[in-house]
């Protein structure tokens, strides 16, 4: 199953993280890969959904997750449903966890004060641009024709503001609906698999966006998981140690 990204490529980074002037760039040319994508991030959900779909798997959709008993019984809003084996990909909320009464460690405070904005269509932007707004951070990055993302993040209360390189890619923008609050610490899980269980993605740990590692990390652990469903105890406990290895590397590096 392919999902080729439906997005802006990344043309470079623009950045004024501690205040440079001018600013400094990095070319995507420079980087074997490219530069990855700007995406829309409902959009390629989407796109990863009627993947499913049109492989022949059943999606039950929408579907909550209300609890779970061991065994597996899932109780879901729309019935109740019982497996061998569950994986945890509920973000952040990490609902299988919770509900397992399993503890996540919180290494780094951190929010994010997001909006979508809409504007000219005629904007072709291709990069993604970092500013450092005292103690806080801000970026913006165009997601599609005349839209984008902007966002404040920060340790503490946050309000919508941007410094000088925000503000010009902002300027002929106007904001849709009220920025949204989210949570964009950096937190791991105690245990991340278990008998018959296991989190990925933003379940098991989340790094800050900074590192723009998040989305990568999510699908790449979506895949391997393929493979550890049913698996040993000794091959999740290897699992466990390399989400542990690489949520340190990525909050010390
Ligand atoms: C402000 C901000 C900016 C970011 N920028 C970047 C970036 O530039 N690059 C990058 O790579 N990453 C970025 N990230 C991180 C990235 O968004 C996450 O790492 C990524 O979305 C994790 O994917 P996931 O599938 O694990 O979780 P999610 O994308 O959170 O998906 C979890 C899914 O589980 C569903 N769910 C939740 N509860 C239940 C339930 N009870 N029952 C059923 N389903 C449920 C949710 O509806 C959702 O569909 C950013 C994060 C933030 C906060």
């Amino acid at each position: 199953m392919t999902v080729e990204p439906e997005g802006i490529e990344c043309a470079g980074i623009v950045s004024a993280l501690r205040g440079e002037e001018p600013p400094w760039h990095w070319d995507s040319i420079n980087h074997p890969l490219g530069g990855g994508w700007l995406l829309d991030r409902p959009g390629f959900g989407e796109r990863l959904r009627q993947a499913v779909r049109g492989s022949g798997l059943q999606l039950l959709e929408p579907a909550r997750l209300l609890n779970l008993e061991p065994g597996w019984r899932l109780q879901l809003d729309r019935g109740e449903l019982r497996c061998d084996f569950v994986v945890d990909a509920s973000g952040r909320r990490g609902v299988v966890a919770r509900r397992l009464g399993i503890t996540r460690h919180r290494y780094c405070r951190q929010r994010a004060l997001v909006g979508w904005l809409s504007g000219p269509a005629g904007d072709e932007d291709a990069t993604l641009c970092v500013e450092g707004l005292g103690r806080d951070w801000g970026y913006t990055c165009r997601v599609a024709k005349g839209r984008r993302v902007a966002a404040v993040l920060g340790p503490a209360e946050l309000e919508w503001r941007t410094g000088s390189l925000i503000r010009s890619r902002l300027k002929d923008y106007t904001l849709q609906g009220k920025p949204q609050i989210l949570p964009a610490d950096s937190t791991l899980l105690e245990e991340v698999s278990g008998p018959g269980w296991l989190a990925l993605g933003d379940a098991a740990a989340t790094s800050n966006p900074l590192a723009g590692h998040g989305l990568f990390n999510a699908l790449q652990a979506g895949l391997a998981a393929a493979h550890l469903v049913g698996a040993t105890a000794e091959v999740l406990r290897d699992y466990q140690e390399e989400v542990r290895d690489r949520f340190h590397r990525l909050l010390i590096g």
